[in-house]
C-alpha cells in the first residue's frame, strides 16, 4: 500500500475506534511510566495504541478473559518504544497471548550444536521470531511503575531487535546512526556488566541482562524508559545510542 493510502486508512481506524476516552484515561492514569509525556505525546501514543489494538489479536490463555483494561495496559506500553518510530516496526506478526500466571510453553529449543532441549522452566514472557508475544498478566500489572522493571517493554524490545533477523542486541539502526558506535558502546557495557556479575559485585541492573547481548538490550531498554537516570549514570554511551534509536529523551 502507498504511504499516503496507509496513513489515510490508519486515520480511519483511529476515528472508528470503539474505545472511549474514559477507558484510555483510566489505562494511562495507571501507568506512572507515561507521566513524563506531554499531552500531545499522550494523544499520539493513544492513536498508535488504537492502531495496535486493531492490527493485533489478543488471546487469553488458560481461561483468562481479555478485558479492555488488559488490552489497553499492554497496548500503551508496547507502543511507547515506537512512539517516535511507526506502527510498521511491529509488522509481520499478529498475536499476543496473555496468561493468568507464569507459564511453561510446550516447546523445544535447538542449541548451536543442533541438540534439542525441552523447555521446562516457567516463564513470564517470551517473544517469538516472526511469531507471537507471550505475557503473564500479573507481571504486566507490575510493569509501568518506574521501578526499572517492565515485562512489556522487555518483550517488545526483543521484537524490535528481531526485525533484522534473530535477536542479537542490535535492532535495525536509523540512517543517522553509526553501527560501529552502537557495537562499541553496547559491547563495552556488556563486558563491564558481565565482569561485575561474575565477581558478585553489587549491580543495580537485573543480572538476567548478563545472559546474552539480546537480553542485555531488552533489560537496558526497560531501564531506558523506566529508570533512565540510572542507565545514564552507569552506561552513558548506551543511553546516547538508545536515545538515537528510540528518538525520545527519557531523562
Ligand atoms: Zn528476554
Amino acid at each position: 500500500m502507498f504511504n499516503w493510502a496507509r496513513k489515510l486508512w490508519n486515520k480511519r481506524i483511529i476515528a472508528r475506534s470503539q474505545i472511549t476516552q474514559k477507558q484510555w484515561d483510566h489505562a494511562i492514569g495507571q501507568l506512572e511510566l507515561l507521566n513524563r509525556l506531554s499531552s500531545e505525546e499522550k494523544s499520539a501514543l493513544q492513536d498508535l495504541a488504537t492502531l495496535f489494538v486493531y492490527k493485533k489479536t489478543f488471546v487469553g490463555a488458560h481461561g483468562l478473559k481479555v478485558t479492555k483494561n488488559i488490552l489497553l495496559t499492554i497496548a500503551l506500553q508496547a507502543c511507547l518504544p515506537i512512539l517516535k518510530l511507526d506502527i510498521q516496526w511491529y509488522k509481520n506478526w499478529i498475536t499476543i497471548v496473555i496468561y493468568p500466571d507464569a507459564f511453561t510453553p510446550k516447546e523445544t529449543l535447538v542449541d548451536e550444536n543442533g541438540i534439542v532441549h525441552p523447555v521446562r522452566d516457567a516463564m513470564i514472557g517470551q517473544a517469538w521470531l516472526h511469531g507471537p508475544v507471550l505475557l503473564s498478566w500479573p507481571d504486566v500489572k507490575k510493569s509501568g511503575q518506574l521501578d526499572g522493571y517492565n515485562l512489556v517493554l522487555h518483550e517488545f524490545a526483543h521484537k524490535l531487535d528481531m526485525l533484522n533477523g534473530a535477536a542479537n542486541g542490535m535492532p535495525p539502526l536509523h540512517k543517522n546512526m553509526d553501527r560501529a558506535k552502537w557495537t562499541q558502546s553496547f559491547s563495552d557495557a556488556y563486558n563491564d556488566f558481565r565482569h561485575k556479575v561474575t565477581n558478585n559485585s553489587a549491580t543495580e541492573i537485573d543480572v538476567y541482562a548478563a545472559t546474552d547481548p539480546a537480553e542485555f538490550f531488552a533489560v537496558l531498554s526497560e531501564l531506558y524508559f523506566e529508570d533512565a537516570k540510572n542507565l545514564n549514570k552507569l552506561y552513558p554511551q548506551v543511553y546516547e545510542q538508545m536515545q538515537l534509536f528510540y528518538r525520545q529523551k527519557t531523562l
